[in-house]
């Protein structure tokens, strides 16, 4: 068995189990592979990305003030004068 993430030509994601690659290309000639999303057909494998963006954006120093998560200065907050 193995898994594959697909993406849709709307570029929902999803993802699928397959006996082996054969059997992807197979399901994808007969029309079988459908977004559940939104039932689109033209569904193809997603290239895996690395969540990288994501993390880094958590992490940014600013967003660990809870009363002005947009930076700017957080005057009485419990984290004033640690940042
Ligand atoms: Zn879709």
């Amino acid at each position: 068995m193995i898994l594959y993430t697909l993406r849709c030509s709307k570029d929902h994601h999803f993802e699928q189990w397959f006996d082996n690659s054969g059997d992807y290309d197979a399901k994808k000639q007969d029309g079988a592979l459908v977004c559940p999303e939104c039932g689109d057909t033209h569904v193809g494998k997603a290239i895996m990305a690395p969540n990288v963006a994501k993390t880094a954006a958590a992490a940014a120093p600013m967003a660990a003030c809870p009363s002005n998560p947009m930076g700017g200065g957080c005057g009485g907050c419990a984290f004033a004068g640690q940042h």
